[in-house]
């Protein structure tokens, strides 16, 4: 009897993930095992009064970058934050990393230490120590995986499921901008392909360039309402793109959004380079990912305290019951169902 082959490009990641759940143990051995998958990061209670967060992420050439268009130093940097700003997304502070890595004989020694460089500049911008990982060879393509640790005072610690009612949905700095970086970048080495005599026009395309390439993690927006005495009821950063986080929010919170088209923050470079390509810059901010902002969820007393102090935190919409689903209201009024279409790699 034939078995039945089903292909990854069915299930795509989350049906994938949610698929293998099954094949996964109990994870009932250790009482200090609090959470596993299913939000930003593992979290550990090994006594005090602090959460170990623990997150991991692989990135593989030719999937997650392009060596055609990605300098080593910034690969190392973006590989760093990824991993940084998902302890981050649980209101944590990151602590240690792990770094492992497989590569080709086509890399020559200094372009390692290119790679390496840019980790040593993510350690030192977020005082986060490297304490292990692993090197191996590959046939080909270069992957890189790495581990952070990190940790998070108990009452402070913030998952995905704790959204409201009536709590205000923010978002940190803008959005959109990766997205827009990737296609430029990609745009021109198409250019490039078909004519490498051709030089790249990249100037004044400065900040997409900048989101794509060298992304932070915004630790500064958890440590600036922390100092303020609030925290997110709900928090996830945004890797794959705002409408496919908003969906997470939702259905781990059991709750619907309405989302204002209008007051999506997306830097005007942005806006009018996205525009000049006849790119609509709300499918950027809202599909395009790899941001790594934070969207979260306020109670409107805490929103009232911060509102006025974090300039760089833009309240997009309110949590509404879950039988309104994920809305979006466009600039024309019209509502819309939010629908993710963030990750496709298979
Ligand atoms: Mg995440």
């Amino acid at each position: 009897m034939q078995q039945k082959r089903t292909e990854l490009s069915e299930l795509g990641e989350f049906g994938l993930i949610n698929r293998l759940k099954t094949y996964l143990p109990a994870q009932n051995y250790h009482a200090n095992t609090i959470t596993g998958i299913g939000d930003d990061c593992a979290v550990l209670d090994n006594g005090g009064d602090e959460y170990t967060l623990i997150t991991t992420d692989i990135l593989a050439e030719n999937i997650h970058f392009d060596l055609a268009y990605t300098p080593l130093v910034h690969l190392g940097y973006k590989a760093v934050i990824v991993n940084l700003s998902d302890i981050v997304a649980m209101n944590g502070t990151p602590q240690q990393i792990t770094v492992s890595v497989a590569l080709s004989n086509r890399f020559s020694v200094e372009a390692i230490e290119e790679f390496y460089k840019g980790i040593k500049i993510a350690c030192e911008n977020y005082k986060v120590d490297l304490v292990g990982g692993d090197t191996t060879s590959s046939k080909s393509g270069f992957f890189i995986s790495i581990t952070a640790i990190g940790k998070v005072k108990k009452d402070k610690i913030v998952y995905r499921n704790g959204a409201k009612i009536g709590d205000i949905v923010c978002v940190t700095g803008d959005l959109g901008g990766a997205f827009l970086g990737l296609k430029l970048l990609s745009w021109e080495k198409e250019v490039f392909l078909a004519n490498p005599e051709m030089q790249p026009e990249l100037t004044g395309k400065e900040y997409p360039l900048q989101r794509q390439l060298r992304p932070e993690a915004r630790l500064d927006m958890v440590l600036e309402w922390g100092n303020l005495g609030v925290k997110p009821t709900a928090m996830l950063d945004i890797s794959d793109g705002l409408a496919s986080e908003i969906l997470h929010i939702c259905e781990q919170s059991q709750v619907g959004a309405f989302i204002l088209e209008e007051n999506l923050p997306i830097d005007t470079e942005v806006f009018n380079t996205a525009v000049e390509h006849n790119l609509p810059p709300i499918t950027c901010a809202m599909n395009g990912g790899e941001d790594y902002e934070l969207l979260c969820t306020f109670s409107p007393q805490d929103f009232d305290k911060i509102r006025k102090k974090m300039p760089d935190l833009t309240a997009i919409g309110v949590i509404k019951e879950k039988e309104l689903g994920a809305i979006l209201q466009t600039n024309s009024k019209e509502q819309v169902k939010i629908t993710a279409q963030g990750w496709k790699h298979f």
